[in-house]
């Protein structure tokens, strides 16, 4: 099954968001500080956002090598991810086709069973205004349970399996997916109707999006 075809913006939503607009609110999460005193490598927010993207990824958080480089998904859950949805690199990191918001901007540290989760704060005081510059969204790649929890609210399954098991119900502009960080392969392996059926999905959705266009010329927006 399809996910379906583009949704249209709100009204006036356009209209309100300018390209200088955007830069400016991007500089300013650029110098956030807010949780310094729990990041251990310091903030070095992680995001890339442009009014004309048409594909959103919501992620958790920057890993450890992420933050290094200051790249999105510049990893092997990135090199995943890329495989999921069929897409170049090119095209990946165009802004003009995809934006990318984790939930926190700032690698969080790591705990005893990985990644820490993504500090709070930063989806309160930024996420809202964010997504405001983002009128072209037709689809939003919710990745982990924490983006799901905040896309999807009351929506979202009683756990992740559960959630990306109805990802029918989300669509055409929302799609759940699990992290796809090496740590994954078990759940992969237990859930084959995740590759089955919801990737194909994906990738014709993708293609409707023109993210498999190697011109990289998103069709016009709405
Ligand atoms: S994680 Fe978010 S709130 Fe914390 S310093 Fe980074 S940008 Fe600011």
């Amino acid at each position: 099954m399809a996910l379906g075809s583009a949704s249209t913006p709100k009204p006036g939503r356009k209209s309100r968001v300018t390209q200088a607009g955007v830069r400016e609110l991007v500089r300013e999460v650029r110098t956030c500080r807010l949780c310094e005193a729990h990041l251990p490598e310091g903030p070095r927010p992680v995001l890339q956002v442009d009014p004309r993207a048409r594909v959103l990824i919501a992620g958790q958080a920057p890993g450890r090598r992420v933050h290094a480089s200051g790249v999105p998904f510049q990893d092997p859950s990135g090199d995943r991810l890329r495989d999921w949805m069929g897409v170049t690199s090119e095209a990946f990191y165009d802004p003009k086709r995809v934006a990318f918001l984790p939930m926190g901007f700032c690698y969080p540290g790591t705990g005893r069973s990985g990644d820490l989760p993504p500090r709070p704060e930063c989806a309160e005081t930024w996420r809202a205004r964010l997504l405001e510059s983002l009128p072209n969204l037709s689809l939003t790649l919710v990745i982990g349970q924490y983006a799901q929890r905040y896309h999807l609210g009351e929506r979202a399954g009683k756990n992740l399996t559960e959630t990306v098991r109805s990802w029918r119900r989300y669509a055409p502009d929302l799609l759940p997916l699990p992290h796809p960080s090496p740590r994954n392969l078990l759940w992969l392996r237990r859930n084959p109707w995740f590759e089955q059926r919801v990737l194909p999905a994906l990738r014709t959705r993708l293609r409707e999006l023109g993210m498999h266009d190697s011109h990289g010329t998103p069709p016009e927006g709405p």
